[in-house]
């Protein structure tokens, strides 16, 4: 007995790294044995900002898969698909832009921040699709009847302006949708290797795919303890971003570090070398997956055409609802 539907979805924006793991990928590994899941790869919504080259997005769809299936996403249990495998999520769209007041979408407090910010940088969103951003990730997440939505805090506007979506829907025409609910999921945020935000645009990131070596080669690069210059230097492991990765990969013996570290009894190197294996262990599982995925890429291929079979029953049925309901039958 599950504890009711999710549905959630990742933009096919490029590759990932292991702050996207840990701030959402790894929650919905451990959604997946308490809740039905339905887990999208959203197309569709990467063109809402980002609609000029579309060359890489078949690329970026296989690697997305890639990068959740071996993060230990089950594809029998959940249902993993591509958003634009389903039509359905297009056609319910346009149903909910006739009857969404446009004030609505207009006062999300990150639409207007988001067109600037992307305007600096070159790119022109003022389209459509990008203010209606709103009403297909509530498409996405009615079509399937999801009562539970995992978002972090941030993302807790545009689940508030679903649900009034959904409000109006149900006393427009009939009470056929759930009102979702948001699963507040609290995850480790990850620095870069450089002690900021982890994000590929400084450089900084470690890849998810990285291999143990790899993964070995980005830790060696981790910045440290600023003053501690020479190894008799007495340490502070409060800033150094080395020790925030132990606290995540390594607790257990991550007192015994801080401590070492004050005492200068551990040098930075071993103190790296230390981290490097325990995160090593720690995603080996991950690792031998993928590797055992990269042999076979038409798996992955027949595991999302598997996927987006499933999603189509859910999504048609619900559909002939939503037509019965707006005399479109
Ligand atoms: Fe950081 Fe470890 Fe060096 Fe201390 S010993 S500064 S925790 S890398």
């Amino acid at each position: 007995m599950t504890k009711g539907r999710i549905f959630s979805g990742m933009q096919p924006s490029g590759k990932f790294h292991l702050g996207n793991y840990m701030g959402a990928l790894e929650n919905w590994v451990k959604l997946q044995h308490e809740y039905e899941c339905f887990f999208s790869i959203v197309d569709w919504h990467a063109l809402t900002s980002s609609y000029e080259d579309t060359s890489k997005i078949p690329e970026r769809i296989h690697e997305m898969a890639l990068d959740w299936l071996s993060a230990g996403l089950d594809p029998e249990k959940n249902v993993i698909f591509v958003q634009s495998h389903v039509k359905e999520h297009a056609e319910l769209h346009l149903l909910l832009s006739m009857m969404t007041p446009l004030s609505w979408l207009e006062r999300v407090p990150t639409y207007k921040d988001k067109l600037q910010q992307l305007g600096i940088q070159g790119k022109d969103i003022n389209t459509y699709g990008f203010l209606g951003y709103p009403e297909l990730m509530t498409a996405d997440i009615i079509l399937y009847k999801a009562d539970t939505i995992p978002v972090g805090e941030d993302q807790l506007p545009h689940l508030e302006l679903s649900r009034e979506i959904v409000r109006r829907f149900n006393n427009l025409y009939q009470p056929i949708f759930p009102e979702p609910k948001p699963s507040l999921s609290k995850s480790a945020i990850l620095p870069g290797i450089d002690g900021r935000k982890m994000s590929k645009s400084y450089g900084n990131e470690i890849p998810f795919a990285a291999s143990p070596d790899e993964l070995r080669a980005r830790i060696r690069l981790m910045i440290t303890d600023p003053n501690r210059v020479k190894r008799t230097d007495l340490g502070n492991p409060d800033v150094c971003t080395v020790y925030t990765f132990h606290k995540i990969f390594n607790a257990e013996q991550s007192t015994e570090i801080a401590q070492s570290c004050r005492q200068a009894t551990i040098g930075c190197v071993d103190c790296k070398k230390c981290l490097a294996e325990k995160m090593v262990n720690s995603l080996a599982d991950i690792h031998v997956r993928r590797q055992e995925l990269e042999k076979n890429p038409g798996r992955v291929k027949e595991i999302l055409v598997f996927g987006g079979e499933r999603a189509r029953i859910v999504a048609a049925k619900t559909m002939d609802e939503v037509r019965q309901a707006m005399n479109l039958a």
